[in-house]
Parts: C-alpha cells; sequence; structure tokens
C-alpha cells in the first residue's frame, strides 16, 4: 500500500488553496462540504471562488505566492496552472511537516483525493493511488449503483441509537454487532430508506426489547417488485438492493432468466406461472403463499415483469398483505408500453402526432373483447394494447368499423427489450396479412397512431 486512506476532520479549520480559477474552485467545494475555513492566495480569484471563500470566515490574499503564507494552515492545495510555483508549494509544505495536494501531480503530493460518494455521514472513496483517477471513478460509478441514495439516513439513525444500544446489551461486543447486522439486514432499515421513520422507530424498539426478552420479534416481509420487460439493464437500483436481500423469490413467465439470476445465489426461487390462460398457480394461491412465507419470517421478492401496477394484479396481492398485517414495498419498473416504445423508435406522445396515450388490455373472454372502441378513434391518441397478439384481428376490424381509418399504422413488439425483440409493423388493416404465416412470439404489445410512422426514422441503427 502507497498510501494510508484516513478520514480528515477539517471542519472550522484553516486551509489554504493557492490559485484562484477553476480548479482551486473545485477542490473549495469540496472543503466547504466537510465545513474549513477557505483561505485563498491568488493575483486574480474567481469571483464564485472567493465568495465561497468568504462565507466560510477565509481569508483572500490577491497576489503571487509567498512562502509564509503556509503558517497556520493545516492542509495546503496548490491549484495553480504555473509548474513551478505548484512545486514551491509543495516543497515548502513538505519542509514544513505540513499535508499538502498539489492538483493533478501526485508525485508533488503527500496527500491525494480520493474519488468519493457522499452520503454523509457514509463516505465511500476510492482511491487508484493517484496512477488511474479514470479508474477510480468508474468503481466509483459501480459502486454507486448499488447503494441506496439515501444511505445517509440509515447512518444517522444509527448513531441516533448505537449508545443506548450498546448500554443496553451491556456493552458485549458480539452481541452489539450482531444486533445491528440483523437490523440492516431487515424491515426497520427498508423503513429507513423508505422515509417512515415513525414506523422504523416503533419497528426498532420493539426488536430491541425482542432482544432483551430473547423472543425476537423480527417478521418477514413482502416486496413487489417491478421487474421491467425484459432487458436487465433497465431494473431500478432499489429493485436490485431488495432482490439481492430475498430470502424467497416468486417470478413468472414474464420475467426474463438473466433477472431472475440476479437475485441473491441462495434465495429460494418458486415459478408460480401464468402462460395465458395457463396459470402455474391460480392467483389465490399466490396471494396465499406471499402471505404464508412472510409469515414464516422471510423476505419475500415477487417479481412481476413490467411495472406491478400496471395490468400486473399488483394491487390484488397487496390486499392479501395488508389484511394479514404484513408489511410490504412495492417497487415501479418500467412497463411495456415504455420499454418497447423505447427500444423500436415509437414516441409514445409526439407534439405533431398524438397528444395522449391510453393503455389497455386485449385479453379476450369467451373469444370476445370489450372495449370503448369509440373513444380509441380520435387520431390525437396513441392506443397502446397490452395482452392483445391473439385478438388482432378482432382489433383491427373493430376500430376500422368504428371510423379509425384503415391506414392508420400500427406496430406490434414481440419480445420488446430482448435481444430477440422483433417489430412488426403496417396498418390497421394490412398487418393480420404481414403477419400471417410468420410466427409471432408472446409477449407481444399493440401500438397504434400515427407516432408508429416515426419508427423508420428514430429507432436505433445498429452499428455497420
Ligand atoms: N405488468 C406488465 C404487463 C403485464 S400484462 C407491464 O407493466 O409491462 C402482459 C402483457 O404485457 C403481454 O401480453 C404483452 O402485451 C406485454 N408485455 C410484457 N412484456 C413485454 C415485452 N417484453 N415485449 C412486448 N410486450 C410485453
Amino acid at each position: 500500500m502507497d498510501y494510508l486512506p484516513l478520514c480528515f476532520k477539517v471542519k472550522n479549520r484553516s486551509c489554504l488553496i493557492i490559485g484562484g480559477g477553476t480548479i482551486a474552485y473545485r477542490k473549495a467545494v469540496l472543503l466547504d462540504k466537510a465545513g474549513a475555513k477557505i483561505n485563498v492566495v491568488a493575483p486574480k480569484i474567481d469571483p464564485k471562488l472567493a465568495a465561497l471563500a468568504e462565507q466560510s470566515g477565509g481569508v483572500l490574499t490577491l497576489r503571487e505566492y509567498h512562502s509564509d503564507d503556509l503558517h497556520g494552515h493545516i492542509f495546503i492545495i496548490g491549484a495553480t496552472d504555473i509548474e513551478p510555483v505548484n512545486e514551491r508549494v509543495a516543497h515548502d509544505a513538505n519542509a514544513l511537516g505540513l499535508l499538502v495536494n498539489i492538483v493533478d501531480s501526485p508525485d508533488l503530493c503527500n496527500v491525494i483525493f480520493p474519488a468519493l460518494i457522499d452520503r454523509t455521514p457514509l463516505l465511500i472513496s476510492v482511491s487508484s493511488s493517484g496512477s488511474a483517477p479514470v479508474l477510480a471513478r468508474a468503481i466509483r460509478s459501480q459502486i454507486e449503483s448499488s447503494v441506496a441514495a439515501n444511505i445517509g439516513e440509515l447512518g444517522d439513525f444509527i448513531a441516533e441509537r448505537r449508545t443506548a444500544v450498546r448500554a443496553a446489551l451491556d456493552n458485549s461486543e458480539s452481541r452489539v454487532r450482531e444486533f445491528w447486522e440483523n437490523m440492516l439486514d431487515s424491515e426497520i432499515s427498508e423503513r429507513v430508506l423508505a422515509g417512515r421513520n415513525n414506523e422504523a422507530d416503533e419497528l426498532f424498539n420493539q426488536y430491541l426489547q425482542g432482544v432483551l426478552d430473547n423472543s425476537d420479534t423480527m417478521k418477514g416481509e413482502v416486496y413487489l417488485v417491478g421487474a421491467g420487460p425484459g432487458d436487465p439493464d433497465l431494473l431500478t437500483f432499489k429493485a436490485l438492493r431488495l432482490m439481492q436481500r430475498a430470502d424467497v423469490v416468486l417470478y413468472d413467465r414474464l420475467v426474463s432468466p438473466a433477472i431472475v439470476d440476479m437475485t441473491r445465489r441462495d434465495a429460494e426461487r418458486i415459478y408460480v406461472g401464468k402462460a395465458r390462460s395457463n396459470h402455474a398457480l391460480p392467483q389465490g394461491e399466490i396471494n396465499q403463499l406471499l402471505i404464508d412465507l412472510a409469515k414464516a419470517g422471510n423476505k419475500v421478492v415477487r417479481l412481476k415483469g413490467g411495472d406491478p401496477f400496471i395490468f400486473g394484479r399488483g394491487g390484488e396481492e397487496i390486499e392479501g398483505l395488508t389484511e394479514h398485517g404484513i408489511p410490504f414495498q412495492i417497487v415501479p419498473g418500467i412497463s411495456a408500453a415504455n420499454g418497447c416504445a423505447c427500444y423500436s423508435g415509437i414516441p409514445l406522445t409526439h407534439r405533431d402526432h398524438a397528444q395522449s396515450v391510453r393503455f389497455l388490455t386485449g385479453h379476450l373472454k369467451d373469444g370476445t373483447m370489450d372495449l370503448p372502441w369509440q373513444e380509441l378513434i380520435p387520431d390525437s391518441q396513441t392506443v397502446v394494447i397490452y395482452m392483445g397478439l391473439i385478438g388482432l384481428d378482432i382489433i383491427c376490424k373493430q376500430l376500422i368499423a368504428h371510423g379509425k381509418p384503415a391506414d392508420t399504422p400500427i406496430a406490434l413488439v414481440e419480445r420488446g427489450t430482448t435481444p430477440n425483440q422483433q417489430t412488426h409493423i403496417g396498418t390497421l388493416e394490412t398487418i393480420p396479412g404481414i403477419i400471417q404465416g410468420k410466427e409471432v412470439h408472446a409477449p407481444t404489445l399493440i401500438i397504434i397512431g400515427s407516432v408508429v410512422s416515426l419508427h423508420s426514422r428514430l429507432q436505433w441503427l445498429k452499428p455497420a
């Protein structure tokens, strides 16, 4: 190891920046976040930097750097673009045993800035020891996506209770550690992250009491998670985080194997089916299974294709949980309409084509479809039909019969956002013929309206 990573408390302490331009300003912003008193020496000082320094209680000195300037400061930053000046600053600071950073010159520094994720009080810093900052930044981005944006709130929540818990658990190091590890893994931390601090506080007190009485009261929880239309990159950060905490995962046919594989490795995986009219588990049994698994203390992830609240029966599954007092969270997902539209270059609204969009289900009941056909006629509205592939003929005929022009463009997006995506384009009149004899796979989404005509211009062009 060439460096020792430390966290440096600079609150209300005097730091000196030599240099008055943009680079100096960037460093000043960091110092300011940490509450430092910022002093600046430079013949010319950027007004933003000057304002920041003055606001922090520091002094501005408008002239060239002198060696004497270093006295009284604990941290020196050289941020000029004149190499000999930077070298002198480094030399002088080292002679005085001060901490010094010269921007972009790791050889002149005895401290360097890491790439930072600031979720105060949680700080994550990544350093390449000054050798490859771009790599450090890339790693930081990877970490950033797996740390909840408001993880700092959880840090505060713990900090406020640390002393009390330690005292309650007789300062036993192992009990205290186990207590916090379990708490982090529980619905309490999820409540804090969801901003529901009152509930979290109540649950926390119950948990602490349970640990003290030796009757741990930790309950199971259900996460109803929208898994998006297929491409795993379309998962939300929150979905991924909860998937990686699951004890049990229930998923159905619409959720791609690549996504199921992203759940915690040793989580139990239960397929609950749902091919069209061939439900592997009837809805009632899925609802009951969620309740039973959560009551047994499991963290249950119910993965739904797309968004759980768009033709996803998410509402029904939640109702059962509420009746049994089981805590739950709902995570939105990218619905098939959004995914298919973007991946096939069909904007759902467009100033020149459509001012509104309507989502409907084309599910057939006893071979018929009961849609408000009259309301689907206006040109200015894009119509998106889920579960409509089998009823495509009926949809096209009914729309034409109710007055929609037969040459209205229509798109079928098959297995949207996956590597197997296919888009079939036609008009209400021609599309049944276009797909005749072709094998069109489920899931397929139907988009109707003049926005479909933009497909040829806006679709993603594969590089040659
Ligand atoms: N909750 C889901 C919809 C479930 S209904 C969502 O928000 O997307 C199932 C229907 O969604 C399918 O019949 C199909 O019309 C559509 N669908 C889901 N995923 C799709 C995909 N990857 N490509 C095309 N259509 C899809």
